[in-house]
């Protein structure tokens, strides 16, 4: 019996650290913050895409953060602007 989780893939990129523009003061956020911000997002969802009506299973690799307000309008990278997405969701999200 193999009841064992996967060990997620790991990719050999270079940790990219969070950065603060500082024009706007906004802070990019890349690397370790990113995957925390993600994660949190992701218990949240409980493993289920947050868009309406939908309940597909997604799994935090593969799930899709989508900001309610966007980025150019001033969003920002926080759990209360982002939703889990999956794939069709997120694109629903983006009028595609
Ligand atoms: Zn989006
Ligand atoms: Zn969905």
């Amino acid at each position: 019996m193999n009841c064992k989780p996967r060990k997620p893939i790991r990719r050999k990129v270079k940790p990219k650290k969070s950065r603060v523009l500082w024009r706007t003061g906004r802070v990019i956020k890349k690397g370790p913050d990113m995957r925390d911000l993600r994660h949190e997002v992701w218990l949240r969802s409980q493993g289920y895409c947050e868009g309406d009506d939908c309940n597909a299973r997604i799994f935090e690799n593969t799930m899709e953060m989508h900001h309610v307000t966007f980025r150019s309008h001033g969003g920002s990278d926080v759990p209360e602007n982002l939703l889990a997405l999956c794939n069709l969701c997120h694109r629903k999200a983006h009028g595609q």
